[in-house]
């Protein structure tokens, strides 16, 4: 028989699969000898189970629900009836991978009229027990039934107003019975059915509605967001109360290790006295800092403090703590390894090798490789920053970025206005994960309420964007779509700024800068450089483009698109008056004036890359696309050029292609015009020249794009070598190069055994084999590939992750061919998957030997290589 439930004593922190890792963590820390609620898991697999089979509990689940009950009576010596030790338990998901915010709780069940005067009885404390009921009742409604939380909430602040009680704790216990028995219509008039009083049949519904929580939108569109399988299913863990309400010696709290923010090795936490958890991630009260703990509690604060060293050097990374104090007793609810920005976890990962901790390959694989992307994000820049109005500087800074944009009130509308390009901030008194959608599509999310682990805090660090919370300075009406600040009214659509990291707002557009890399980036990415194998390139040919990759790291250029230097009006003309030559000899002749452009770019982008190796990559597009397209241009042109407005006219028509994709480019354009790039080699090797005879080596690699046959290479690679000595000879100099080409169609995959006999490297251009090997236009593609994913047709867009049993299987293979023939052969990867975190670990399982990208994406693609590394090094194929 299938076990479908663990006492917390049964599992282990390895069991996350099975348990979740909220069940796997409290059983690890029950084995820890720490203070955890008794308790115990549902697995994940009944959750499967039950979602595959429908409505209701198994047979064989049920029994082993009441053995467990009997058990769990049996340890802490308490029942659902019993007069004098009362039992009452949370129900709490928990899915292997944290969705934090995205499932649902259940605290104080078990609790019901008789059950709640038991407890006010035996504690002596009316209030704390009907707080405790209302909580349930309004919990268990909109958990279970579905029951809409303002059914709940507008009679609860009502009936604050209606009695002029400040605070939730002003409200006596008479007060929280009527509110009470108010809760108990609400679901009449709801649902048609009373609160259920028999605590088993609401720990049954209550087991159900978090098993089919797993499948609500919030929690789809997290997974799919995060990129969380929709098939691994949430345990349920059922745990023994413990009250944070119960007086002014409870409270709740959360608090991580380190801070999240900037990752300083200190204590970084929120409480709430005379609390239940709901009440600090809601965001409803303001917590306080968890350094105050320390006077209202010394002796919890210690071992609190001690607890979590013991913690993060058990999971050797840093924790998120959730904890209850009940009369001065402290309880550990949750561990999990915390959230945090980009910046604190390099900070935190490099602390930590240094503390002894953790090693280099355990630091790599602590930090996200989309969380790299953050720290290269914007800050305000200075001085347009002191010219700007602020509207707040009180808010909290949840997560850092800055961001400008116009202010919308609702998700709703943040989604719409995104999708017409616009750039929004959500602006909301606290967000829910109802909100989820249109915290994605906002540049930045600021919210009146809430601290830095309200819901808006941890979903927007999640994602990496910017966010404020707890701005209490501003009021946000979203039914009048007005905010009112000290400086006046901002109204929907007005232009505001964030800055995440401070906690600002300012009105209007604040121009940004790039970021700034901290001492601790440099030496995390020292150590990714350590553990990796694959090399990372980069593709670039601007000079700054070329320095960023190089600060970055980069090992050298994987791909100097040459096109993009054609483009300057100066040398435009000239590749216009090239392609309207109608003999070899004018066509020479523009080239000639070319020549010396393209000379200068090279001599810059050796000299940048020196003994680096450098892939330049001889004209790809068609020659159409160099010519002009407006009335005026062509007038232009024409005059330029000297021929009539018809002429030129007709000369671009005989150029038009059906598809030009398909058509006359790369390689193709050399084989019926080779002088263009005996040109393009002529102006590498003289620039090769000119910077050896200033004592610079340089090493150029010469790449043919869009091969197919081997003829095609051999023929331009005759050429190019012909002319390559011609230059040597005449210099009396040698220089080194090498001649290779790019592997992207299905054809050059087929024969690269052959390919590989003649050819110094290969560069994949994964950009092209992916749009020739599907038949999918590579420009085209978006039309449709939106639908592909949502029918589950393709589980990504192949043109940003490697189709691995496509396209993939043709790099594996043609890598495979080229290496048996060509040990030596150099191979690397240049099309967009070059920067893609998942194919990266595809590319470094098999033979390839570097990765090229743009210069952003390389510190991410680096630590890809890393991880690929730590997590399993080379399948050889
Ligand atoms: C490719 O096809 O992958 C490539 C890098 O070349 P381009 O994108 O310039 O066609
Ligand atoms: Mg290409």
């Amino acid at each position: 028989m299938t076990k479908y439930i663990y006492a917390f004593d049964e599992g282990q922190k390895s069991m996350k699969d099975l348990l979740g890792g909220k069940g796997a963590n409290l059983a690890e820390m029950k084995h820890l000898g720490l203070p955890v609620p008794d308790g115990f898991t549902l697995t994940t697999e009944a959750c499967i189970k039950y979602l595959e089979h429908g409505s209701k509990l198994s047979d064989s689940l049920m029994d082993q629900l009441n053995t467990q009950l009997a058990d769990f009576y049996e340890r802490t010596q308490k029942s659902f009836s019993s007069d004098t030790a009362l039992l009452l338990v949370s129900v709490r998901s928990g899915a292997k991978i944290s969705m934090p915010g995205m499932m649902d709780t259940i605290l104080n069940l078990g609790l019901n009229d008789d059950n709640v005067k038991k407890l006010a009885e035996k504690t002596e404390d009316a209030r704390f027990a009907y707080d405790c009921y209302r909580r349930l009742l309004q919990m268990f409604g909109e958990v279970v039934y579905s029951i809409p939380m303002a059914s709940f909430d507008t009679y609860f602040n009502q009936y604050k107003i209606k009695h002029g009680y400040q605070n939730d704790a002003d409200i006596p216990a008479e007060g929280l019975q009527v509110i009470c028995d108010h809760f108990k219509e609400v679901y009449i008039e709801e649902v048609y059915k009373p609160f259920p009083q028999s605590p088993i049949d609401q720990l049954t519904e209550a087991i159900e509605a978090v098993f089919k929580s797993w499948d609500n939108d919030r929690a789809r569109i997290y997974r799919e967001l995060n990129e969380i399988p929709h098939d691994i299913g949430t345990a349920v863990n059922i745990q023994e109360m413990v009250f944070g309400n119960s007086g002014e010696h409870s409270g709740t709290g959360v608090a991580f290790t380190r801070n999240p923010v900037t990752g300083e090795a200190k204590l970084f936490g929120e409480y709430l006295l005379n609390a239940q958890g709901e009440d600090v991630v809601a965001g409803i009260r303001t917590p306080k800092d968890i350094e105050s703990l320390k006077e209202q509690m010394p002796q919890v604060h210690q071992q609190f403090v001690d607890v979590s060293k013991r913690l993060e050097t058990h999971y050797k990374d840093m924790q998120d703590i959730e904890f209850t104090i009940e009369n001065g007793q402290l309880y550990l609810l949750q561990t999990r390894n915390g959230k945090r920005t980009a910046n604190a976890a390099i900070h935190i990962a490099v602390d930590l090798v240094e503390e002894g901790v953790i090693s280099k390959e355990e630091a790599v694989m602590n930090v996200e490789v989309k969380s790299i992307d953050q720290l290269l994000h914007p800050n305000f820049d200075e001085q347009s920053l002191k010219q700007a109005t602020t509207i707040s500087k009180i808010g909290l800074p949840a997560s850092p970025g800055a961001a400008s944009g116009k202010i919308v009130f609702s998700a709703e509308n943040a989604k719409e206005q995104a999708e017409k390009g616009n750039k929004v901030i959500l602006m909301r008194p606290e967000t829910s994960p109802e909100d989820i959608e249109g915290m994605i599509a906002s540049e930045a999310i600021i919210t009146t309420h809430g601290g830095m682990t309200s819901h808006a805090a941890v979903v927007a660090r999640g994602m990496g964007k910017c966010c404020v919370t707890g701005c209490s300075d501003i009021e946000i009406n979203v039914i009048d779509k007005v905010v009112n600040y000290s400086g006046g009214t901002l109204h929907e659509g007005d232009v505001i700024s964030v800055d995440g990291a401070k906690g600002d707002i300012y009105y209007g557009e604040v121009s940004t800068m790039k970021a700034e890399r901290s001492e601790a980036f440099e030496q995390f990415m020292s150590w990714a450089e350590d553990v990796a194998k694959l090399q990372v390139r980069m593709n670039a040919e601007t000079p700054q483009d070329i320095q960023t990759g190089y600060q970055f790291n980069a090992k050298g250029i994987g791909l100097v698109r040459t096109e993009h230097m054609f483009f300057g009006p100066e040398r435009l003309i000239e590749m216009r008056r090239f392609i309207l030559s109608d003999t070899q000899d004018k066509r020479i002749n523009a080239l000639n004036k070319i020549q010396q452009y393209q000379m200068t770019d090279f001599e810059e982008i050796l000299k940048l890359s020196g003994q680096r190796p450098t892939i330049i990559r001889l004209l790809d597009p068609p020659l159409h696309e160099f010519l002009p397209s407006s009335v005026e241009e062509k007038n232009n042109v024409a005059q330029q050029l000297n021929v009539s407005v018809r002429e030129l006219e007709q000369y671009i028509e005989s150029l038009d292609e059906v598809n030009p994709m398909l058509g006359h480019r790369g390689c193709r354009l050399a084989i019926t015009y080779p002088e263009l790039y005996v040109m393009q080699v002529e102006a590498i090797v003289k620039s090769a020249l000119r910077l050896k005879a200033q004592g610079i080596e340089c090493q150029p690699e010469i790449m043919i794009p869009l091969v197919s046959t081997v003829a095609e290479f051999t023929i331009l690679r005759a050429k190019i070598v012909e002319k390559i000595e011609q230059l040597q000879q005449e210099a009396g100099e040698t220089i080194q190069y090498l001649i290779g080409t790019m592997i992207e169609t299905p054809r050059a995959c087929l024969i690269a055994g052959e390919l590989a006999k003649v050819c110094d490297f290969f560069s994949f251009g994964t950009n092209d084999l992916t749009q020739l090997t599907f038949g999918f236009s590579r420009d085209d593609a978006g039309k449709f590939i939106g639908s592909y994913s949502e029918q589950g047709v393709l589980e990504n867009d192949p043109f940003q992750t490697l189709d691995q049993d496509g396209v993939g299987q043709l790099v594996k293979m043609a890598t495979k061919q080229a290496k048996a023939v060509n040990p030596t052969i150099k191979i690397g990867v240049c099309g967009e998957l070059g920067g893609d975190d998942k194919s990266i670990h595809y590319f470094s399982q098999i033979d390839i030997d570097y990765v090229s990208c743009s210069p952003f994406r390389v510190p991410g693609a680096l630590l890809s290589t890393a991880q690929s590394e730590v997590k399993g090094g080379r399948l050889h194929v």
